[in-house]
């Protein structure tokens, strides 16, 4: 028996879309913002606890995410609200997404957008995946026959 499905299919519970880019462009920034989050670079393991180095971007983003949790305009999206980490994996989706450093001050979340910046890895990172977006021809607001055209959709009824 074959399991097929679609990803266009799995209608996200939540809102998680950033900057009217597709929820499938948005949710592999995403995941690769949580594979950055948990690399040895950011948190050590101790007897199965996970301990945030000091002075990494991961454990300042947790103090900056939870200590402003209940002020207003904190958020990208409704999803980073369930948790410090999911905060930063769709707090760095915005960063790569968005296509300016936003100014000081005037939002929690621009000022979460700002501590990437501080961070040349980070900046170098976004740059790269920036690049290849627009080498692959992403853009916000793509139809569904662009996005099946991207050809970036594991398909579990190919047969190679
Ligand atoms: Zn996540």
């Amino acid at each position: 028996m074959r399991i097929s499905f679609d990803l266009f299919d799995l209608e996200p519970s939540y809102s998680s879309e950033i900057l009217d880019y597709a929820f499938i462009i948005c949710t592999m920034i995403h995941e690769f913002g949580h594979y950055l989050e948990m690399h040895n670079d950011q948190q050590s393991s101790l007897r199965g606890d996970s301990i945030l180095k000091i002075n990494s971007i991961v454990r300042k983003f947790k103090t900056m995410s939870e200590s402003n949790a209940e002020r207003e305009g904190a958020y990208v999206t409704e999803y980073a609200k369930t948790s410090w980490d999911e905060d930063f994996a769709d707090t760095f989706a915005y960063f790569v997404l968005l296509d300016e450093c936003p100014e000081p001050g005037v939002s929690i979340l621009g000022d979460k957008v700002r501590l990437f910046y501080k961070y040349p890895e980070f900046v170098e990172i976004r740059e790269s995946i920036r690049a290849n977006i627009r080498k692959l021809g992403i853009h916000p607001n793509m139809s569904r026959d662009e996005l099946k055209k991207l050809d970036i959709y594991p398909s579990t009824s190919d047969t190679n």
